[in-house]
């Protein structure tokens, strides 16, 4: 399809600061650590920043997610053995990579809908080899934030049930077209083994909210209608006061509980 002639004009909606530095695209596709065997979808190509050092690796296959259609037409030009999706990567059937095998994902990701996307990647892929994303900053601390810590908060308790996750290195906004007003991050995420993913996805999910909208509050008090003998005898177990705040608890702790409260 055709593209509009001339430059592009960068769309805000779209969150479309692309990147300008070779060295830093380079460096978040090694993260990758892509392979010619490798089964790779990008989401957020926009001007093809990554895709060009991705496409380089020669891998079994190459799949670029990205909503904007004039992006879209360009990248089909520049490559036409490129797998262009045209589509809202939010809307996109991640299970049906259950079906296909080994993949790697990788992407800038739009800022507004950056956790959201890895909410549902890093649950719904099993397939799931390694991901690497750049996020805001502070999304990027909490990805990878520890218990106890005050950047630790649901999607850290949900993203640490799925995958082991490591912040490698801060990208400031000078090197993107336009400049975000925001310091970026680069993370990258590395799926636990499949028998260590939660069975009660829903569960989880469920108590993660719950316990998150109120994060100041005393795990007792957000929970007071549920203390049963059974919830008592949990944080007996644990080692851990019914007073304790939800940032505190492990990762696992968060998936135990969630059986029985
Ligand atoms: N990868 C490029 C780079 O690093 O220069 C572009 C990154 S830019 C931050 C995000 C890209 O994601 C844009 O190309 C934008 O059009 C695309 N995008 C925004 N929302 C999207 C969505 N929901 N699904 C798929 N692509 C989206």
């Amino acid at each position: 399809m055709a593209h509009q002639d001339g430059p592009h004009r960068a769309k805000k909606s779209l969150g479309q600061n692309f990147l300008t530095d070779p060295n830093i695209c380079r460096k978040i596709v090694d993260a990758l650590a892509p392979g010619s065997e490798d089964y790779i979808i990008e989401i957020g190509p926009g001007q093809g920043a990554l895709t060009e050092h991705l496409a380089e690796v020669g891998a079994r296959r190459l799949q670029v997610v990205e909503m904007d259609d004039d992006l879209a037409a360009r990248l089909e030009d520049r490559w036409p053995e490129l797998e262009v999706v045209r589509a809202d990567a939010l809307k996109f059937p991640w299970t049906a990579l259950n079906d296909t095998g080994p993949c790697k994902i990788i992407g800038n990701l739009p800022y507004n809908v950056g956790s959201k996307l890895i909410w549902d990647i890093v649950s719904q892929v099993e397939t799931l080899e390694r991901a690497v994303f750049m996020v805001q900053h502070e999304v990027a601390l909490r990805l990878t934030a520890e218990p106890g810590n005050k950047a630790f908060g649901g999607l850290t308790a949900w993203v640490k049930n799925f995958c082991d996750t490591k912040y490698l290195f801060k990208v400031p906004p000078t090197v993107f077209r336009p400049r975000p007003k925001v310091d970026s991050a680069v993370v990258r995420f590395d799926p636990l083994p499949l028998d260590g993913r939660p069975d009660e996805q829903d569960r989880l999910a469920e108590l993660i909210k719950l316990l998150f909208q109120q994060r100041r509050k005393q795990i007792s008090t957000i929970l007071k209608k549920r203390m049963t003998p059974q919830v008592e005898q949990w944080f007996r177990d644990e080692g851990v006061s019914p007073s304790a705040r939800p940032e505190t608890l492990t990762p696992a702790q968060f998936r135990t509980l969630s059986l029985i409260y």
